[in-house]
């Protein structure tokens, strides 16, 4: 049966990685729409009515959205968090959401060692920085990403410990960090790294009392979504330890008063990237987007249901 899937992306992905998921959908006869860089919901709701798929990355799928979605089967989230995905919206309509676990795991964790990097050498302004080898890093949550930054962190000397309590400790250990009781633990360690999804349980659960616990130097890496720290403690917290740094991948909303507090250490004491540029790579866009394309082929030519989430 002929299918129509449309690649519904607000930012883009690398023109390379667009023809190859392209080609995924023309081998097996479907259809492919774009609606890229799209600038207002209208778009996307008129886009959704006659497809039967789609593919999507931080792209919002809520209510309103499938409402006007009167075919859609599949929605698959290229990348790993889907808190931009309404679940139990899907789940009443029938339709399977997804995800591509893994699949720009390394592509974050290289970003992550950009930023560690850029602050323990000042931004390369010229002064003494220091260096990672023999330093501790403590991992929130310990799935792909964390894993793929624990292998870069092995090789520079570093020590790694974990919280995930949803992983076996035996399993943590065996994937080559010290498994550690508490969230609280985490915080004994220069930097911390937060590699869990967004949900109830971790949404501003990185508040001042756990950052104030850091050693002198703490580092507060966050890749993992903006809302899982407390934008207010963290203003608080940048004010009261001046040895505090905070590298963020996610968003922050009061970057310019962050940037007031911090001064001319911009780039050491606080880095924000243009939000989520994690998974923007050439190599993990290809990897999302393929796996996505080969995910919605399966699930109509095969009813493969993998990767489906639940609500
Ligand atoms: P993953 O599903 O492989 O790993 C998440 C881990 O968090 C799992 O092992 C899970 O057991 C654990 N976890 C869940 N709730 C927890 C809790 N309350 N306490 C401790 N551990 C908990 O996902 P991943 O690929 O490693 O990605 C992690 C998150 O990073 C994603 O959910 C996404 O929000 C974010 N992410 C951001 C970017 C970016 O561009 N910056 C790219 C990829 C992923």
């Amino acid at each position: 049966k002929a299918r129509t899937v449309l690649l519904a992306t607000e930012k883009a992905f690398a023109a390379d990685a667009v023809a190859k998921i392209q080609a995924a959908f023309d081998e097996s006869k479907y259809t492919m729409k774009k609606l890229e860089n799209y600038k207002s919901k209208d778009e996307l709701l008129a886009a959704v009515a006659d497809v039967d798929a789609m593919i999507i990355r931080s792209d919002i799928v809520d209510a309103a959205v499938l409402e006007k979605a009167a075919k859609l089967k599949i929605v698959v989230r290229a990348g790993a968090g889907y808190d931009n995905i309404d679940l139990k919206a899907c789940e009443a309509k029938s339709i399977t959401a997804m995800n591509t676990p893994g699949q720009n795991a390394n592509a974050v964790a290289e970003l992550v060692f950009g930023m560690m990097l850029t602050s323990a050498r000042n931004n390369y302004d010229g002064t003494s920085g220091f260096e990672l080898v023999g330093r501790s890093i403590a991992f929130y949550g310990y799935g792909a990403v964390a894993r793929a930054v624990g292998k870069l962190a092995a090789g520079f000397g570093m020590v790694l410990y974990a919280y995930d309590p949803y992983i076996p400790k035996d399993a943590i250990k065996k994937m080559g960090a010290e498994p550690v009781d508490t969230v609280a633990d985490l915080f004994k360690h220069q930097y911390v790294s937060l590699h869990v999804p967004l949900t109830p349980e971790t949404k501003e659960s990185i508040n001042k009392e756990l950052l104030l616990k850091m050693p002198k130097g703490g580092t507060l890496i966050n890749t993992a979504r903006m809302e899982v720290v407390h934008e207010g403690q963290m203003l608080e917290v940048l004010k009261e330890r001046p040895d505090f740094c905070y590298l963020c991948d996610v968003g922050f909303k009061a970057q310019e008063e962050a940037k007031a507090i911090v001064g001319d250490k911009y780039m050491k004491r606080v880095i924000f990237t243009k939000k989520k540029m994690g998974a923007q790579t050439i190599e993990a866009n290809n990897n999302a987007g393929i796996a996505a394309a080969n995910q919605i082929v399966g699930f109509f030519e095969k009813g493969e249901t993998k990767f489906s989430l639940k609500a």
